[in-house]
């Protein structure tokens, strides 16, 4: 058995990263300040370079089986006309599967032994020692450890204390989120991304009668206006949408929306600081706009892993991991970033130029530039 390296916070990153360091021999530890199954009442996108990364890890079976699989994202108008269609040909791995939180963290967690994860273990400080890191958390508890993986999410802990003039980059919108678990049949199971001048607004088939769907609307950071919208505000913003959109806001309780302002992660210059390393939304955390935040959780995953293969030190391999992620994840945040810009223009001029402009590109055009994000490095060509 290899050196023991903790790992702390026990999300898509934290969890994919363990199974990875244990199928390369490594033993591990999470330690997570929550729940297991407090993670978020939504549903998830995985690409197709998240598939082929969950495959090596051994999980993407089980992946398969509980979420929904397509090929594409339809853009339409707040008509409903189609404008276009985003799709990524691959004949291994489906473009898009949709999957709910919950049932993604439980795939992910039976690769964990009970030894291998604490819960309600909130690290709120480090130091360096000679013999590795100490760590100290809330409820008294030090360890000391030789590695620590910083998998702790946007507002990481662990990147304050690194890195502390990084700053989260407010994106000018905000995002609400549902899950309407009893659809009717007539409801399509097609995914769908509405473009207008009242906001975006997404439409996710899950496994079973279940759509998950999300709106974006632009406004300023921590708007007290937006912050205390319901379902009954969401649903006069939405009201001249296409159909299902004002369906899905009214079969939606006002309990179960979850609302988020939009924030990404200026990029760092390194993810590794002698024997730690950031992953995750703690190392690149990108606007959901190309839903590639937890895709690129889990390529770090897959990257560390191959990095341990071909170094014989784990300080050599973290230097690899970095070398080999920095240039991706910082092309996928800004991708990402300019993505959200186009998509949310409110102008109504504005947008209809935009729509227009899409409606005319060819659809092979959007393939092109979605292939480097859904491709793997090792296997592009
Ligand atoms: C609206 C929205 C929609 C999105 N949709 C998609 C999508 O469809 N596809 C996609 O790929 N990505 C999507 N993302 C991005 C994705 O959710 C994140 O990139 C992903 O969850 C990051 O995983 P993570 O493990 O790095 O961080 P997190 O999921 O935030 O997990 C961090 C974990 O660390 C724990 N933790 C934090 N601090 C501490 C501490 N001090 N001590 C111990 N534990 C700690 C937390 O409790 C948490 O469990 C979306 C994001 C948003 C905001």
């Amino acid at each position: 058995m290899k050196n023991l390296i903790s790992i702390i916070g026990g999300g898509i990153s934290g969890l994919s990263t363990a199974i990875a360091l244990k199928n390369q021999g490594f033993k591990v530890k999470i330690y997570e300040k929550d729940d297991l199954f407090s993670s978020l009442d939504s549903g998830v996108v995985l690409g197709a370079n998240a598939i082929q990364a969950l495959t090596e890890l051994g999980v993407k079976e089980e992946v398969m089986k509980h979420g929904f699989s397509t090929d594409r994202c339809t853009i339409l108008s707040e008509t409903g006309k189609e404008l276009t269609e985003l799709y990524h040909h691959s004949n291994d791995y489906p473009t898009y599967t949709s999957i709910h939180r919950h049932d993604f963290i439980r795939i992910l967690s039976k690769h964990i032994q009970l030894d291998e994860i604490s819960f309600h273990e909130n690290l709120t400080d480090f130091m360096y020692s000679p013999d590795g890191i100490e760590l100290y958390f809330e409820n008294g508890k030090q360890v000391a450890t030789k590695y620590m993986i910083g998998s702790d999410g946007l507002h990481s802990n662990i990147r304050h204390q690194i890195e502390p003039m990084k700053k989260l980059r407010f994106a000018g919108y905000t995002c609400w989120r549902g899950i309407v678990h009893d659809c009717p049949d007539h409801f399509e199971k097609r995914f769908t991304e509405t473009w207008g001048a009242k906001g975006r607004f997404g439409i996710i088939p899950l496994s079973g009668n279940q759509l998950y769907w999300y709106a974006l609307k632009n406004c300023t950071r921590n708007d007290p206006e937006l912050s205390s919208w319901t379902t009954k505000e969401l649903l006069h913003n939405f009201s001249t949408y296409h159909d299902p959109i004002p369906q899905l806001i009214e079969r939606t309780s006002d309990q179960d929306i979850l609302h988020h302002d939009i924030y990404d992660l200026a990029p760092l210059t390194q993810f590794t600081y002698e024997h730690v390393i950031l992953i995750g939304d703690a190392a690149h955390a990108a606007t959901p706009d190309l839903g590639q935040g937890a895709c690129q959780a889990i390529e770090d995953a897959y990257y560390l892993s191959k990095s341990l293969e071909s170094e014989n030190s784990l300080q050599k391999a973290f230097k690899k991991f970095e070398e080999r992620r920095i240039a991706r994840t910082r092309k996928i945040t800004h991708h990402s970033r300019i993505l959200g810009k186009v998509a949310q223009i409110d102008n109504p001029i504005l947008c209809s130029i935009r729509n227009k402009m899409l409606s005319i590109t060819p659809s092979a055009i959007h393939e092109q530039k979605l292939r480097s994000v859904f491709t793997l490095e090792e296997i592009r060509r």
